[in-house]
């Protein structure tokens, strides 16, 4: 039975649709490269084996685009793409798959003289030649700089909505209504937060959910449970994804979870203990994706983990991030971070770059870093420690 939903307007995704008082769809992305078809195609078989009835892939140049014709000859999954900065990809890619997520955060990228509209118009020619829905996915670490700067720089959510909402708006001017929204933050309240305000506008989106950045099990799943149970207990969210940061084989994981937390919701349970969230050290870390710059990413992610456990009483975020294309932005809100690059790794304080580091220095360089910190928080305070970022 479950909560009851939304009215938000039906969007046909090849051959499942999200709205409209659909089942809730779960979807999952790849993290194999999109241009390995055969370990591509092995994944989405097994995502969608999994249950996941939307699988993504990031699509990055013409050759990831040529590889998705490919991919979708070999399967019959619903395809989502992600395209990021390389927005003219899509009439390559729309012949081949069933929705185009763009990020309105990274069209400014390219032709930077051409307004946002022209981009997005385009984008819908494509699509609507092609029958694909779109998402417009907004994500905390990639605003526009234009649009951040006419805000408050406390205000992290009015940036976020100000932009799904004109993006939403300037869909409809064109008579595009086949698309969805998400709005992701790696910090769950804020999630809650921001589709709880989007939805209040317009009850009419179908809502993509998730915690991007959720990091590792079991703390990723215990973080996306804080924001989807709220959201979806309120009839908020058409479909979900849970971001876990884990190696291909055990991909699956992420339907699983989202599986769970969708049986809990519609039983009326709660699947967490508020009492057990005590610990304030925050790591957050990307799902990865065809972008990862270095298959070890997912074992630095985890030998990073284990490290700072000593830190865990201090409310310190650091952010553990796979590729250049989000790596950069997505670490500037955390007290540490670090970015994969092919050879090295790069460590930041806060927006500062500290520097580059090979995988087998980078935790002691890291170490050295939280030790300055705690250390500085506790003299600067004289042991009362102010709020993590
Ligand atoms: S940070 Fe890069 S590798 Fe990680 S999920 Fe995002 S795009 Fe993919």
């Amino acid at each position: 039975m479950g909560p009851k939903r939304n009215p938000t307007r039906r969007v046909p995704i090849g051959a499942v649709s999200i709205g409209g008082g659909e089942p809730i769809v779960i979807q999952s992305m790849t993290a194999t490269r999109t241009t390995d078809i055969d370990a591509t195609v092995a994944q989405v078989r097994a995502l969608a084996a999994a249950g996941a009835g939307i699988v993504r892939i990031a699509a990055d140049s013409r050759a990831d685009a040529e590889a998705l014709a490919e991919i979708r000859r070999q399967v019959d999954a619903n395809l989502s793409v992600d395209l990021q900065e390389h927005y003219r990809l899509a009439e390559w890619i729309a012949p081949h798959v069933d929705k185009i997520r763009y990020n309105p955060g990274h069209l400014y990228h390219h032709e930077r003289t051409k307004d946002w509209r022209d981009k997005v118009r385009y984008l819908v020619d494509v699509a609507g030649s092609h029958q694909c829905a779109m998402r417009v996915g907004v994500n905390c670490g990639s605003i526009e700089p234009e649009r951040k700067s006419r805000f408050d720089p406390t205000d992290s959510l009015g940036p976020m909505l100000a932009g799904a909402w004109d993006h939403c708006e300037f869909l409809d001017s064109l008579g595009f209504t086949r698309y969805c929204v998400s709005l992701k933050d790696s910090d769950p309240a804020k999630v809650v937060e921001l589709n709880r305000r989007f939805a209040e506008r317009r009850a009419d989106v179908p809502i993509h959910l998730g915690v991007t950045e959720a990091g590792l099990p079991p703390d990723a799943i215990v973080k996306t449970r804080r924001a989807l149970e709220p959201l979806l207990g309120q009839g908020i969210g058409d479909t979900v994804r849970v971001s876990l940061t884990v190696p291909n084989p055990r991909k699956h994981e992420e339907i699983d979870a989202a599986r769970a937390i969708l049986a809990d919701v519609a039983a009326g349970r709660t699947g967490w203990d508020p009492s057990a969230v005590g610990h304030r050290l925050n790591v957050i870390s990307c799902p990865s994706c065809s972008r990862v710059e270095n298959e070890a990413f997912v074992e630095l992610a985890e030998r990073v983990r284990d490290m700072t456990r000593y830190a865990t009483p201090h409310a310190i975020t650091i952010a553990v991030m796979g590729c250049r294309v989000n790596g950069p932005g997505e670490t500037d809100d955390a007290d540490l971070g670090l970015w994969c690059g092919p050879h090295a790794v790069n460590l930041k304080r806060g927006s500062l770059t500290l520097g580059s580091f090979p995988y087998d220095a980078i935790l002691d360089r890291l170490r050295a870093e939280l030790d300055r910190l705690i250390e500085s928080r506790t003299v600067g305070s004289l042991g009362a420690e102010p709020g993590s970022k």
